[in-house]
């Protein structure tokens, strides 16, 4: 029996074989409960989750306050935040990924144990950042799952995905400070479980360093002069409970004590914050593609769908087409992990997180919303008409989200902008390094009694 035996059931069959020896037997346990929790208590309920948000769209519907509970109590909550972490449960992010992936078989299964968007980031952006009155006031709510937060720095008047341009004026007056201007994207007010929003403004526009001009402040949802205007449909679904806002700050007053880090640092928090949020979002991503395939799969084999006297499988394009699929989601999977085995292994090294880090988390933000995107588009294709209604299938919704994390969290362009300038960064060692082969180049030549032909043109 091969060492690997207990890692051979269905929790692990998607896990690339680099990852399983990282693999600690606590993190064994965690991913085999987590897959054994979106089996047993999330999918099937599904379709009763759907019902009970019908009946009151801006509330945590009854059936996920009774799941919460329970995976509380179960010791799933809170799994994505690293080791390193003093609040942190205990997994690596490499370890995580396993159970991410799993969780995003079904949309809201992370809600569930508390490892959601953009709580999750949240969570980590004040674990690392605030101070130890800061984090019992903010981050032990959110922690123990009593309340919830939004993240809020896009803008409707400017290019947000470059941070530097966040305009909303954050003023210091005595003690307080005082917010003016407008802010799209972050959660929906009108779900009153919503707690507090992770603000970022511009605090010292004048400040001849551009990445120093930014704070990111904590605002209660009902500090005065925060005004709702309405929430924003995305590609027809209002996402409820969480939603998405589009706001108006007048006047709005919040304590000195609510800016994490200090002044200026609003640009390094946004960092910070950013990193994880997009990683989590590729794993579930990664979970909503595999559950895509499997009902592609499906129906490409249900004997009652025959067009001109065939399995739907059994044409020849389709088995190119689903084998296709496997390729790119396994390729984007070794992408993705590749990322959190990144940050692990540079969790104490900031330079490397800096550089290593960030680039491959890039890679993951480039590579698997739009891959995604366009697989479950081909299986709803499958499914033919009934592919494309929510009442047959979960697929639309799982394309929805694929195509809104192309955006969400930064959109692809840019981070194929960041990883495409830094390749060019390398032309100088490149070069040097090229020019060495050349100067070698020529003794070998004259070492093996070789004449080489050289045009002026081919020496760097
Ligand atoms: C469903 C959803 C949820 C969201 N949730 C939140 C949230 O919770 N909090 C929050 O603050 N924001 C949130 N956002 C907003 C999201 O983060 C921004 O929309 C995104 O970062 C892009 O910023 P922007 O809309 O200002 O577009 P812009 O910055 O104006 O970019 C527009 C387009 O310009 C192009 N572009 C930009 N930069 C480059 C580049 N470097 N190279 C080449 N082309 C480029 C790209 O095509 C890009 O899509 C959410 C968005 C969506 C859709």
């Amino acid at each position: 029996m091969s060492a690997n035996a207990h890692l051979s059931g269905p929790a692990f069959a998607h896990i690339p074989p680099w990852v399983l020896p990282k693999l600690r037997p606590m993190a064994i346990e965690k991913i085999q409960s987590v897959f054994d929790w979106v089996e047993n208590e999330c999918i099937p309920r599904e379709h009763v989750m759907e019902a009970q948000l019908e009946s009151n769209q801006w509330a945590r519907p009854p059936v996920m306050l009774e799941l919460r509970a329970k995976a509380k109590e179960q010791g799933l909550f809170n799994l994505f935040l690293p080791h390193h972490f003093k609040e942190s449960p205990g997994l690596t992010h490499l370890e995580y990924a396993c159970c991410a992936e799993i969780l995003g078989r079904c949309y809201w299964a992370s809600e569930t144990v508390n490892s959601h968007a953009p709580e999750s980031g949240n969570i980590e952006l004040l674990a690392k950042f605030c101070n130890d009155k800061q984090k019992e006031k903010w981050l032990r709510p959110l922690m123990e799952g009593t309340a919830s937060s939004a993240y809020s720095m896009t803008e409707p008047d400017v290019a947000a995905s470059d941070a530097t341009n966040v305009g909303i004026r954050i003023t210091k007056d005595g003690d307080e400070y005082v917010i003016n201007g407008r802010k799209i994207y972050g959660n929906c007010m009108w779900n009153k479980g919503l707690a507090f929003y992770i603000m970022m403004g511009c605090s010292d526009p004048e400040n001849p360093n551009p990445w120093e001009r930014h704070s990111t402040v904590i605002v209660p949802a009902d500090t005065p002069g925060f005004t709702q205007v309405r929430n924003l449909n995305v590609l027809g679904y209002s996402w409820a409970p969480e939603g998405h806002g589009e706001y108006t700050l007048e006047n709005v007053r919040i304590p000195a004590e609510n800016v994490i880090l200090g002044p200026g640092k609003g640009f390094a928090i946004a960092q910070g914050r950013l990193g994880p949020g997009r990683i989590h979002h590729c794993l579930r991503l990664l979970g909503q593609c595999e559950r895509a395939i499997e009902l592609a799969i499906m129906r490409c084999n249900d004997a009652r769908f025959k067009p001109r006297g065939k399995l739907i499988g059994e044409f020849d394009s389709n088995i190119e087409r689903v084998a296709q699929m496997r390729l790119e989601l396994d390729a984007m999977r070794q992408i993705t992990y590749n990322a959190t085995e990144t940050l692990d292994f540079y969790a104490h090294d900031d330079k490397m997180l800096k550089s290593a880090g960030k680039k491959s988390i890039a890679q993951a933000k480039i590579l698997v919303p739009a891959t995604v995107e366009k697989i479950i588009n081909e299986c709803m294709q499958l499914w033919g008409g009934q592919g494309v209604t929510n009442e047959h299938s979960p697929m639309p919704k799982l394309w929805a989200y694929a195509r809104f994390v192309r955006l969400a969290d930064g959109p692809d362009a840019a981070h194929r902008h960041q990883v495409g300038r830094d390749e060019m960064k390398k032309a100088a060692e490149i070069t040097e390094r090229h020019k060495k082969y050349n100067a070698l180049a020529a003794s070998f030549a004259e070492q093996y009694g070789e004449k080489i032909i050289t045009m002026p043109e081919d020496s760097l």
